[in-house]
């Protein structure tokens, strides 16, 4: 990896890695979800860096891909919450997720396990080990803690403005597998439940312009965002319908119901291990 790139994933990590602390500690019963959303995707800015995707805040048994529109729904006592974020500089994304409780001590076990799958998950991360190898440890380690791994959602590397660029890190052993190689960037995302840890889709709240898209709506979008994800609340006054076939992101729901915690950070590969830059 060239140092200029290197030194902006740097930095996008520093940026993201910043903003989730500060804004952690802002979740607070009654507080609308907006309030921390635009709060986080300011920060991004004031510090130099863009949001890569809108700020995702999703709740108890939604797992990701939610983010709000206006000032509801509110924090309220006893919710899990996953804030997801990303920051990039020149198209370098840094992508990033921790998961809190709003004014209770319930579900620390069920955090834990996921913090610590994804601890492990990162030791064993350098040039030549299989992704599948990857998501054997993060299943060992939720169910070894009486938790299931969230099997429908992965990790995935990443690539100049594409967030999910080709391989996935699975959260169980999968038969699929690729070999990890040096400089390499991977975002690794174990998600842990009560439930079985399947998904359902709920409404999409997040889209991308893909190259189905035609018309100047999608032109501008484009020039604004790449095909990186954007929300309506970004574009006052968009019209959906004129975005026909672009990509939606649909709400990510544990199908049973049950809650989830989900712990991300971002690294790039090394010979011997692998650096986290969030
Ligand atoms: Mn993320
Ligand atoms: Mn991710």
């Amino acid at each position: 990896m060239n140092n200029i790139i290197y030194e902006c994933y740097l930095e996008a990590g520093k940026i993201a890695a910043k903003v989730r602390k500060e804004s952690l500690t802002r979740i607070k019963e009654d507080i609308p979800l907006l309030e921390i959303a635009e709060y986080v995707e300011e920060r991004i800015r004031v510090l130099g860096a863009k949001p890569a995707f809108p700020c995702n805040i999703s709740i108890n048994e939604i797992a990701s891909h939610y983010t709000p529109q206006d000032n509801m729904p509110v924090f309220r006592k006893g919710d899990v919450v996953k804030l997801d974020l990303g920051a990039h500089i020149e198209g370098y994304i840094a992508d990033t997720a921790a998961t809190v409780e709003v004014g209770t001590n319930d579900h620390h076990l069920l955090i834990h396990a996921c913090d610590e799958a994804l601890k492990n998950a990162i030791g064993s991360v350098k040039n030549g080990v299989e992704t599948s190898n990857i998501g054997k440890i993060i299943e060992d380690t939720i169910k070894e803690r009486g938790f299931s791994p969230i099997k429908d959602l992965t990790g995935h590397n990443l690539q100049r403005y594409d967030l999910h660029a080709g391989i996935s890190i699975p959260n169980y052993k999968s038969f699929f597998s690729h070999k990890v190689k040096k400089d390499n960037v991977f975002a690794i995302e174990p998600f842990a439940t009560y439930g079985r840890g399947n998904i359902k889709h709920g409404k999409p709240f997040i889209f991308a312009i893909n190259d189905k898209c035609k018309g100047k709506t999608a032109e501008d979008i484009r020039k604004k965002f790449e095909s990186l994800p954007f929300t309506p609340r970004w574009i006052p006054g968009i019209s959906l319908k004129e975005l026909k076939g672009a990509r939606e992101y649909f709400e990510l729901v544990e199908s049973d119901g049950k809650i989830v915690a989900q712990s991300e950070h971002t690294v790039i590969v090394n010979e011997d291990g692998c650096e986290i830059i969030t």
